[in-house]
């Protein structure tokens, strides 16, 4: 699992598609980000692996990461289009669409976006 991998989030019976946005070299301590509410999340989630189960890191429940692969994304439509405007398109300078969270603070569940290509700051982040 690495930055920018397309992911299926699953607990219990809700399931949903999911884009990596940030990723521990490790993968053990992975952020995802998302439409709209998962496990009562909003719009993203960090996530920690412990034997070899991911857990969200406020509430510790257990949640499922499969990979999408290629045949799992729409070749067309709408849904690859709404995660990748969750990561808010492309990066204004670069053209990128691949971005990094930065300053994030657990306790006021913001930060920072920018362009994982050169660094640009593309917009705040609030889950809250
Ligand atoms: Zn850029």
């Amino acid at each position: 699992m690495k930055r920018g991998d397309f992911v299926w989030i699953e607990r219990g019976e809700v399931k949903m598609r999911a884009m990596v946005t940030l990723a521990s070299p490790n993968g053990n301590s992975l952020m995802v980000m998302f439409d709209g509410m998962f496990c009562g999340y909003v719009s993203m989630m960090p996530l920690l692996r412990s034997d070899g189960i991911y857990r969200d890191l406020i509430a510790g429940n257990p949640v499922s990461v499969k990979k999408i692969g290629d045949e799992g994304l729409p070749k067309t439509g709408d849904t690859k289009g709404g995660l990748l405007s969750v990561a808010h398109g492309v990066c204004p300078d670069c053209g990128s669409t691949e971005f990094e969270m930065r300053n994030y603070s657990e306790m006021w569940r913001e930060g920072d976006i920018h362009c994982a290509q050169c660094g640009k700051f593309i917009r705040k982040f609030d889950a809250g």
